[in-house]
């Protein structure tokens, strides 16, 4: 998930904050200071509106990074590694640089995030009976806050993967049938029921209720349900597929190479246009250089193809990640899914022997597939 920018660390887990969650973070605290508690406590001064609304909206956002440390923390204990979490405007995300290899592993990860809202819900609820009478500013604080982690258990329990309850699920149906790739295939399925569901009960609030917000809200949590489902299986099909495979296995070594002071011209004349290949690499006899894609090409003007050469453009060398031929083939994907990058330049012993390019990915399992090997 790019345009996020790092928090700093929590037990050794990165926490990153994309700019979707300062949305939700204005949408609270104005909800709160402006709506809720005007309309429920008259009497408070201005100020305090805003002083216990911002204090509770940076109160949720610690309930929130609470949730998703509890995954990663139970998830570190039964040996899924959590390398970071991003929080934006549903939630958290976290990035796990491995699924779960036992049921009972995603189980407790799983249901570790609801059981840490349900118990920080319980926390304030208590501070709320301690309060109320006395303290209003912090009893209407607490019951908000009560109420919202609550909800916010309750809303992750909904069996659809990839919430938290449709993880549950698919490790119960995991740990029952012994077949995770079709435990995965019906967790995600009723993920985008769900998904179905809420973007027809948006609709339904929308024009029946005539409730637009709260319709087009519904709607919108609906869509991202249904996407991240549709996501999540298709990535389970990608690591079923590519199980056990190495770099050197799915790599393509006939990548074409070329010297670094080949200019721009020669080479839309003499490769691109008649090869038709995308991605270069550029060597100089086997040491890798860069690469050069026809997105590097686009940034010179057409003008100026004559006399620039492929160096002067290409990525260089020490701004690409490099795969090993060794490496597993799914590691490579999850590292280009985390970079957002298309190819990578595999390497041993300093030479460059091929490229591993997502297009190569998909034409090598395709082929696998049709030929039933
Ligand atoms: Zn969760």
């Amino acid at each position: 998930m790019g345009n996020a920018f790092n928090l700093g660390r929590v037990f050794g887990i990165q926490f990153r904050l994309h700019y979707t969650w300062f949305i939700i973070f204005i949408l609270i605290t104005t909800s709160l200071s402006w709506q809720l508690f005007p309309s429920s406590y008259p009497d408070w001064s201005l100020l305090l509106y805003w002083v216990i609304g911002i204090v509770t909206s940076l109160l949720f956002f610690a309930s929130v990074v609470a949730h998703e440390l509890a995954h990663s923390l139970v998830g570190r204990a039964n040996g899924i590694p959590i390398k970071s979490i991003t929080l934006f405007i549903f939630g958290g995300i976290a990035q796990m640089t491995k699924e779960a290899a036992r049921p009972g592993a995603e189980f407790k990860m799983a249901a570790a995030g609801p059981a840490c809202s349900l118990v920080i819900g319980g926390l304030f609820a208590l501070l709320w009976l301690f309060t109320r009478g006395t303290i209003e500013p912090i009893a209407a604080m607490a019951y908000w806050l009560a109420y919202i982690n609550v909800a916010l258990a309750v809303f992750n329990l909904i069996p659809g993967f990839p919430l938290d309850g449709g993880r549950v699920f698919r490790s119960i149906l995991w740990q029952l049938s012994g077949n995770y790739k079709r435990s995965t295939r019906i967790a995600t399925r009723v993920g985008q029921g769900v998904g179905y569901l809420f973007i027809l009960g948006g609709i339904l609030i929308m024009f029946v209720l005539r409730d637009w917000l709260s319709g087009l809200w519904l709607a919108f949590i609906g869509w991202f349900l249904e996407n991240a489902a549709s996501a999540s299986y298709r990535q389970a099909q990608w690591r079923e597929a590519l199980y056990g495979f190495t770099v050197s296995q799915a790599m393509t070594s006939d990548c074409p190479v070329v010297p670094p002071s080949t200019t721009v011209d020669q080479l839309v004349q003499e490769h691109i246009l008649t090869s038709g290949h995308h991605s270069f690499l550029v060597a100089d006899e086997g040491r890798l250089m860069g690469i050069l894609t026809l997105h590097n090409i686009k940034t010179v003007s057409q003008q100026n193809w004559g006399v620039t050469q492929v160096k002067e453009v290409m990525t260089p060398v020490d701004r690409l990640k490099i795969a090993h031929p060794d490496q597993d083939a799914l590691s490579i994907l999850e590292q280009m899914d985390e970079a957002s990058i298309n190819q990578m330049p595999v390497v041993s012993e300093s030479r460059v022997i091929g490229l591993i390019a997502r297009d190569n990915l998909i034409r090598f399992l395709h082929i696998r597939s049709r030929l039933g090997v």
